[in-house]
């Protein structure tokens, strides 16, 4: 086999303006996208009710139509139903797009969930007898998922996850490489063959460095936390430094060959691009000429 045909894919995650911003005004930002030829790129939803008409449905159609790349719909399940489900697959299907990332979704407190899908395996069973031909991936969790007892039925739930139909698992963010490396190894021992994408979503200011720290339950290696703690006032600094860890802990996953990188863009388009210039050749792929 060449090593064309070995390089990991590297992908990304945008998520859908809320109301008052509007697809328009994201787009322009997403426009820089245009022409880096990802392997995808998803995108996210709400997790309580289906509203795809203005939000998740209206930013799909633009990254397939208008970005004209392989494009992967979120959609958690806990609040809907199978009737809901289907339809939203026929607009997929309608649209050519046929790759899937079933989710349970976050149990809002005060909200009863609907009863036809209980857990993401539920979905993406039905999915895969609604739509053969679909691409369904599920989510992960190195530092398993905080409903979970423990980690041996955290393991086991993905594993029946993955025989319920999973053609691949994305991972929640992580910052220590040494936890995806441990998850990786569980998942073999359990029998787990499909391939991982390693989520890494860079920090790029102060803000969401704050939301990490206060409320990321991943492991945060000492080096990561220096950086977040030398550079909180100081944003261009923040920026560039939150930009080289995740490039760094990227050149790390790639050395120790793992099969794909989702990268959590929070729609900053820059940062996106300036990730994939400094590590592009490692999935094979070639910086547009225009840059
Ligand atoms: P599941 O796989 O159903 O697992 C949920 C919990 O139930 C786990 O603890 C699992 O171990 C347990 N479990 C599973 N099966 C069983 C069983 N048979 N018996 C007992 N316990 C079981 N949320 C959104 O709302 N919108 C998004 O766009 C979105 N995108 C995401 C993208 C990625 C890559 C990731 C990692 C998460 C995303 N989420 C999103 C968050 C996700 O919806 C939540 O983490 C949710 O709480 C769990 O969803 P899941 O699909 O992993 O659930």
């Amino acid at each position: 086999m060449t090593e064309t045909n070995n390089a990991p894919t590297l992908s990304f995650e945008v998520f859908p303006p809320n109301s008052d911003v509007g697809v328009g005004k994201l787009t322009d930002t997403l426009d820089q996208l245009k022409g880096l030829e990802p392997s995808f790129i998803s995108v996210t939803a709400s997790n309580h009710k289906l509203d795809y008409e203005k939000t998740t449905i209206d930013l799909a159609k633009y990254v397939h139509d208008t970005l004209q790349c392989p494009t992967m719909v979120h959609m958690p399940a806990a609040y809907v139903t199978k009737k809901e489900v289907k339809d939203v697959l026929d607009r997929l299907e309608k649209m050519n797009i046929n790759q899937v990332l079933a989710l349970r979704g976050d149990i809002v407190d005060g909200y009863v969930p609907e009863t036809d899908f209980k857990y993401a395996s539920d979905l993406t069973s039905f999915i895969k007898e609604q739509k053969p031909n679909f691409q369904v991936s599920g989510a992960c969790y190195p530092e398993v998922h905080p409903d979970s007892k423990n980690r041996v039925d955290d393991i086991k739930h993905l594993k029946d996850k993955v025989d319920s139909g999973c053609d691949q698992l994305i991972t929640q963010l992580f910052y220590d490489n040494e936890q995806f490396y441990r998850f990786q190894e569980e998942c073999a021992i359990a029998n787990i063959n499909v391939p991982i994408l390693a989520g890494i979503m860079p920090i790029v200011n102060r803000k969401q460095a704050l939301h990490v720290i206060e409320n990321c339950s991943a492991h945060l290696p000492k080096k990561f936390v220096n950086i977040l703690d030398k550079y909180k006032d100081n944003p261009v600094s923040l920026k560039e430094a939150g930009i080289a860890y995740a490039v760094d802990q990227i050149v790390d996953l790639v050395t120790n060959d793992v099969q794909g990188v989702h990268l959590y863009t929070m729609n900053k388009s820059d940062t996106a691009k300036h990730i994939f210039r400094n590590t592009a050749s490692l999935f094979d792929l070639e910086v547009p000429v225009e840059e």
